[in-house]
């Protein structure tokens, strides 16, 4: 499926049960050449009514962060593992990710960029294909298909945890050297830990 179908499909879909859910399909926003790619968990309440990603305070705390890398919201490509809002701010089921799957697979297609954020634990099981937390893992760059997926903690939390959130600012702080990596040339699975955890968490009071 390319991605206009993919798109035009989402904003109808009622494959799975977050369809009765949701007031709005969230499917994604940015440019199809962007060379970053962020995806959270799931659209929340702020979204759902908006229909774009990323809104509300989680919103204005990644557009800092990408900010801190030179870039501005309209520069990077952002979606989430599924496309509508679960109920009672609940994270989707396994089932839920798997019926959306193939829209965030004909997005990944389209725009080929060349690092992918995860945001959130089920986010790094996804789209890593490791069972390890993210607190585990976080802030490594993992080579996949082409590109370097990099696990990093939930927006949501990072919002209320400070030492979260100065994880989260330590993590972006190594994207700008991937960005300016070549992409990995392996398809292999590897773990390419660049030392994140060894580095001092920047202090959240900055943000
Ligand atoms: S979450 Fe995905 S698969 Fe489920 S109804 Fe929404 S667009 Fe369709």
């Amino acid at each position: 499926m390319d991605f206009a179908e993919a798109q035009k499909e989402a904003l109808g879909c009622t494959k799975c049960g977050l369809s009765n859910s949701r007031t709005k399909v969230v499917f994604g926003d940015g440019p199809l050449n962007a060379e970053l790619f962020i995806v959270g968990e799931a659209p929340g309440f702020n979204e759902d009514a908006d229909g774009h990603p990323f809104r509300g305070a989680s919103g204005m705390l990644l557009e800092r962060l990408i900010g801190s890398l030179g870039l501005g919201r309209e520069d990077v490509y952002l979606t989430s593992l599924v496309k509508c809002k679960p109920p009672d701010s609940r994270s989707p089921k396994p089932g839920e990710i798997s019926s959306c799957r193939p829209y965030l697979m004909s997005q990944l297609a389209a725009v080929d960029p060349k690092v992918v954020v995860a945001m959130g634990d089920l986010a790094s099981r996804v789209l890593t294909g490791r069972k390890e937390a993210v607190a585990r893992i976080r802030g490594r760059a993992i080579p996949l298909d082409g590109r370097y997926v990099f696990p990093t903690l939930a927006l949501s939390r990072a919002l209320y945890v400070p030492a979260e959130r100065a994880f989260v600012i330590s993590d972006f702080s190594r994207i700008p050297e991937l960005l300016a990596s070549e992409r990995p040339s392996t398809y292999e699975t590897l773990n390419l830990d660049l030392g994140a955890s060894e580095r001092e968490p920047l202090q959240p009071g900055l943000w």
